[in-house]
C-alpha cells in the first residue's frame, strides 16, 4: 500500500454518517440538506436522461455546462472568464485532486491552513509534497499575513485556501484576500481556491473570488460545485476555472481520474446556472434552517462562534460549559446520545483537540430540534 493511504483512517463523514443510515441517530455531521434538492433541476436531468445522449461527453464537460459556468461566474462574480477556462469534473473533489496531481511535484511545499477540509494534506502529500500548515484561530479565524509569509520557502509552489472556510463557516475579508493575493505575487505561488460554499453565505456578506485579485489569473486555479450551490451533493458534479493554460494542465490529470462525467446531470446544471429564481430559494430555504438551529442552540445554553457561512454551526464546548474535548464529545454525542457531529479535530492534522464542534443546519426544522435537544443532554 502506499504509505499515505496505509496511515489513513476513514473520513470521519463516511464514518459518522455510517453510524446514521439505519435511521436511529439523527444526523448533523455530514453536510448535506435532508430534503430531495430542487424539481427543476431533478426534471431536467430526467428529461435529458431520456433524450438526450448517455455516451461519453466530451473530456471538459459539456459545452452547455462550460459555458454556464463562465456565464454564471460573469454575472454573479464579475469574473472575466469563458468556456476555455472550465473544466467539468465529478465533484469539487474531483477537481481538487486533479488540481494537486498537476500542480504538486516532488518536494513542492504546499501551504494549508488547519483547520480545513481533510483532503488536502493527504493529497498534497500523495503528490510528492509537504503540506506546511499556518494556524488559524477562533473565534474569526483571520488569516495572517505575517504568520503567512513565515511559513513559505524557496520550496513552497502553492497555497490552498478555502473562501468560505469549512469547518468553521468564516469568510475573508478584502484586505485578507489582498494579502493573500499580494503573497501569492511576491512568492509566485499558484492558489488553489476551493469555493465551493461561495453561494452559501448569509447576513449580507458578498463572496469575493482570489479569482478576481490584480495579478491571479494566471495563478488560481478556482473549484465550485453544485453540490453546494443547490443542495444536489448526490450529483457530484463539479468544476475548476483557470486561465485557459491552466485549465488544460489540470484537464490532463482530470483526464486519468474520471476522464468525464454523467451528462445528464451535467445538462440539468446547465439550466439550473441560469435559474436565479431556484439558486435564491435554495438559499432562502438555508437562511431559515441556519437561523432554527441558531436559536435552538442559544434557548438550550449553547455557545457558537460566528459563522456567516456555510451549512454549519460551530459550539465552543467550553464556553457553552461542556468539559471534555471535541473528538469525545462526538464520540458520546453519536454513541451515547444517538446524534452525529463532527469535531473540529478531524480537520486539523494531528488530530489536537480545538475545543469546537459542527453541526449542519441544513435540516427539517423537528429535526434539528430532536437533535439540538440529544445534544443538550451533555450540558
Ligand atoms: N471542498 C469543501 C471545502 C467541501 O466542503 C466539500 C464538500 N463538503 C468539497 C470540497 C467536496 O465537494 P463535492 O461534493 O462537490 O465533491
Ligand atoms: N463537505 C461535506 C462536509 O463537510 C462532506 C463531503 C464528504 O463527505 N466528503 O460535511
Amino acid at each position: 500500500a502506499h504509505p499515505v493511504y496505509a496511515a489513513m483512517g476513514e473520513t470521519i463523514f463516511e464514518a459518522m454518517s455510517a453510524l446514521c443510515r439505519d435511521g436511529s441517530r439523527v444526523n448533523l455531521g455530514q453536510g448535506f440538506p435532508d430534503d430531495n434538492g430542487p424539481p427543476e433541476l431533478r426534471d431536467a436531468a430526467a428529461r435529458a436522461l431520456a433524450s438526450r445522449s448517455n455516451q461519453y461527453p466530451p473530456m471538459a464537460g459539456v459545452p452547455e455546462l462550460r459555458d454556464a459556468v463562465a456565464a454564471f461566474y460573469r454575472r454573479t462574480q464579475g469574473l472575466d472568464l469563458t468556456r476555455d477556462g472550465v473544466i467539468v469534473t465529478s465533484g469539487a473533489t474531483e477537481a481538487l485532486t486533479a488540481a494537486i496531481l498537476s500542480v504538486v511535484a516532488p518536494g513542492d511545499e504546499v501551504l494549508v491552513f488547519a483547520p480545513s477540509y481533510d483532503l488536502y494534506a493527504p493529497m498534497v502529500r500523495r503528490a510528492g509534497g509537504t503540506p506546511v500548515f499556518v494556524a488559524l484561530t477562533p473565534p474569526a479565524w483571520r488569516y495572517d499575513r505575517a504568520a503567512i509569509a513565515a511559513a513559505i520557502t524557496p520550496r513552497t509552489t502553492a497555497i490552498i485556501v478555502n473562501d468560505p472556510l469549512n469547518p468553521t463557516g468564516s469568510v475573508a475579508s478584502a484586505a485578507e484576500l489582498a494579502d493573500l493575493a499580494a503573497l501569492c505575487s511576491d512568492h509566485d505561488l499558484v492558489a488553489i481556491c476551493d469555493e465551493v460554499w461561495e453561494g452559501v453565505r448569509f447576513d449580507g456578506v458578498p463572496h469575493r473570488s482570489l479569482l478576481s485579485l490584480p495579478g491571479m489569473a494566471e495563478r488560481t486555479i478556482k473549484i465550485g460545485s453544485a453540490g453546494k450551490l443547490f443542495g444536489l451533493t448526490g450529483w457530484k458534479i463539479g468544476w475548476l476555472c483557470a486561465a485557459p493554460a491552466m485549465a488544460r494542465l489540470v484537464a490532463r490529470a482530470h483526464q486519468f481520474l474520471t476522464f468525464t462525467t454523467m451528462p445528464a446531470t451535467q445538462y440539468a446544471v446547465a439550466e439550473g446556472l441560469a435559474r436565479d429564481d431556484v439558486l435564491a430559494r435554495q438559499h432562502a430555504g438555508w437562511a431559515r434552517t441556519r437561523e432554527a438551529l441558531l436559536r435552538l442552540l442559544a434557548d438550550a445554553g449553547f455557545a457558537v462562534l460566528p459563522a456567516p457561512a456555510t451549512w454549519f454551526a460551530c459550539i465552543d464546548l467550553a464556553a457553552s460549559g461542556i468539559a471534555l474535548d471535541d473528538a469525545e464529545f462526538s464520540r458520546r454525542a453519536v454513541h451515547e446520545g444517538g446524534v452525529a457531529t463532527i469535531p473540529l479535530s478531524a480537520f486539523v492534522e494531528d488530530g489536537a483537540p480545538t475545543g469546537v464542534v459542527r453541526l449542519c443546519h441544513c435540516k427539517d426544522e423537528a429535526v434539528l430540534a430532536e437533535g439540538v435537544r440529544r445534544l443538550a443532554v451533555f450540558r
